[in-house]
């Protein structure tokens, strides 16, 4: 069974370790084929490529795209992804220059709710200016004291609802497809379990993607529970994608499962690299 990873960040975007350090661990936890896959942003998988190389690892160049569907974000992975393609790195640009205003409304918001200098202290915690998350801010909020963990930032300021949260239009799903179409790759939907959606909708979600020309969706990843595992992978037989499997790991504090520690894809669907070596 080849050890196989393709979902994880490094510091380009929400991860804490820069590229050559996340491809070290990677490496070190057993992974044998690796995606980097930062959010909005293709600019580490040069680095990434040439890390994996020098360490003997496979590597697959990947983005996690963030969209608005139906009035929720959600999150797709580009994999197989040619990076230097210019519809790409344009979508994806005008993607990022959204995160600063609204940056500077989720500080507002924050100040609001009594929490000061949001703005300056989440960019404390980002290397690369454009790329300003909600992660960078809830490790400001737990430097402050507030909270101690980072799903704690989230459950009471920064998800849908709570006073830090600030809803935004990020690009279409058709858009961000026909980037990842442009670039040759593969569109894969991210954690399928996280979105806080019904049977209904989220039966909906599935057929709009696969009628847009999603290929796969995550079965295995550090978002899923093992009953999760098994629904997701019924999901996708039923609907006619293949699988996938990544930690999404973004640091050792932080995250449930780190780079190259999850199980097996249940063994009743189709891999999404069943034709890739
Ligand atoms: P953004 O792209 O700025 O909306 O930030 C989204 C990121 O926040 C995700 O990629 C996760 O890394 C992180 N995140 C979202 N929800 C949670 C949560 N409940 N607990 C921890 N991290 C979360
Ligand atoms: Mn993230
Ligand atoms: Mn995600
Ligand atoms: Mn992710």
């Amino acid at each position: 069974m080849v050890n196989i990873d393709l979902h994880s960040h490094s510091s380009i975007s929400d991860g804490v370790f820069a590229v050559p350090l996340l491809a070290a661990r990677a490496k070190a936890n057993g992974v044998e084929v690796w995606s980097l896959t930062d959010h909005d942003e293709v600019s580490g998988v040069e680095s990434a490529r040439l890390a994996a190389q020098e360490l003997g690892m496979r590597f697959i160049p990947g983005v996690e795209c963030s969209i608005s569907w139906a009035g929720h974000t959600i999150h797709i992975l580009g994999l197989q992804i040619d990076a230097a393609t210019p519809v790409l790195v344009q979508g994806l640009q005008r993607t990022r220059s959204g995160r600063e205003p609204r940056a500077r409304a989720i500080a507002a918001q924050l100040e609001a709710a009594g929490i000061a200098g949001a703005f300056e202290g989440a960019l404390k915690y980002v290397s690369n200016p454009d790329m300003v998350s909600r992660t960078h801010f809830a490790r400001y909020i737990i430097e402050c004291g507030v909270c101690s963990r980072v799903n704690e930032v989230f459950q009471h300021y920064l998800a849908e609802g709570k006073p830090g949260y600030v809803p935004h239009h990020w690009a279409t799903m058709s858009e961000v497809l026909g980037w990842i179409a442009a670039a040759g790759g593969q569109a894969v939907l991210a954690h399928p379990g996280r979105y806080p959606l019904s049977d209904l909708a989220l039966g909906a979600l599935l057929d709009e993607f696969k009628q847009l020309g999603g290929v796969a969706i995550e079965v295995v990843t550090g978002s899923h529970s093992p009953d999760q595992f098994q629904y997701f992978a019924k999901l996708a037989n039923q609907y006619g994608f293949m699988a996938s499997m990544g930690s999404d790991f973004h640091a050792p504090e932080e995250s449930r499962v780190d780079i190259g520690k999850l199980p097996p894809l249940p063994t009743n669907v189709k891999p999404l690299w069943h034709d890739w070596f």
